[in-house]
């Protein structure tokens, strides 16, 4: 166990050459722009540009700006997902948060007509359902809970952005009208507010691209952390949190993100994307300029053609990548 040192980036030459091409490859898109809906984010430089691979062995591979600090925003809905299944257990969230992708953007304001219920949890709707559970189960600890176990996948401690967290609170009536409405339906049992506000301090967690590849990379080593050895989720949590990421991780993308990608991960308006290659690595991408849908469009890109470039879409059938293949006709 020992904490990631520089020499961790150069033990595997061909990963690191892989990683600086798809770099080389993505940095000159220029596509989309930076979220200004929660003014502080509007602040970010839009041409940052971070990439990091941890592997399940706990090596780590970066390029770019995989140091530099961001909001999670919407990665974390996975993580408070696998924890609130742990707390209670997958039937009792299943009453309150469907598993079925919406298609809606991640702010709509819509629940499943059969159900009543919010459709996934990784909308916004079903991210506060589920961050609701965690402040009824945690009362006023329920931040320190949270920060506990995201410092833990990551394996450095994390802290939340006041000035972001004061942004989001600002903005956030949609995202409060969105936590009555849950209420209303009995999604949320208890007090709206604190729940609503505990949703903008988890959005506002600080991450770098190297922490959100250490925390895929925690989910795909089945919930333990590589380098820490720590048991950070339990096993059956993590297979239901990448189920839900697969299905629904990249807002009303994710049907088309299975297909040129191919496997789980889960994206966030700060312009970060948490990849996840089940028993191999964690990719996290850092580029804040984002599609209509509100996807990083780099870190799209970027995680396309590492999927290529890897062989790592969960239908690839050979252990090449479409590349190589591609290559030998
Ligand atoms: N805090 C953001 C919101 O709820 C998170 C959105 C996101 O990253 O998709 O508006």
């Amino acid at each position: 166990m020992h904490a990631p040192t520089a020499q961790d980036l150069s033990k595997n030459s061909e990963i690191l050459e892989i990683l600086s091409g798809v770099y080389d490859r993505v940095i000159g898109n220029s596509d989309g722009t930076v979220a200004n809906y929660i003014p502080e984010l509007a602040k970010a430089d839009p041409d940052k540009f971070g990439l990091a691979i941890a592997t399940t062995t706990g090596a780590l591979y970066s390029v770019g700006q995989a140091e530099l600090e961001f909001t999670i925003q919407s990665i974390s809905k996975a993580f408070a997902y696998c924890m609130a299944l742990e707390i209670y257990g997958r039937e009792k969230v299943f009453e309150h948060v469907g598993v079925e992708p919406s298609g809606d953007a991640f702010n709509a304001i819509v629940f499943d007509p059969h159900t009543n219920r919010p459709f996934n949890p990784m909308v916004n709707a079903g991210a506060i359902t589920v961050t609701a559970m965690l402040r009824e189960a945690a009362g006023d600890g329920a931040l320190r809970l949270l920060l506990d176990r995201f410092s833990d996948a990551a394996g450095r401690p994390l802290v939340v952005s006041d000035a972001v967290y004061r942004s989001e609170a600002e903005a956030g009536d949609r995202n409060r009208a969105i936590g009555y409405l849950l209420r209303n339906v009995g999604a949320i049992t208890g007090p709206c507010e604190p729940a609503v506000d505990l949703y903008f301090q988890q959005c506002s967690i600080l991450v770098t691209a190297n922490d959100l590849a250490r925390m895929a990379a925690t989910l795909a080593n089945i919930g333990q952390n590589p380098v820490t050895g720590k048991q950070v989720f339990s096993v059956s949590a993590v297979r239901d949190t990448l189920s839900a990421m697969l299905s629904c991780g990249t807002y009303d993308y994710s049907g088309n993100w299975i297909l040129d990608v191919g496997f789980p991960a889960k994206s966030g308006v700060g312009g970060g994307i948490a990849g996840v290659v089940n028993r191999q690595m964690g990719i996290g991408v850092y580029s804040p300029r984002l599609d209509p849908k509100g996807n990083s469009v780099r870190g799209t890109a970027a995680f396309r053609q590492l999927s290529d470039d890897l062989g790592l879409h969960i239908f690839e059938w050979s252990n090449y990548g479409s590349q190589y293949l591609r290559s030998s006709g």
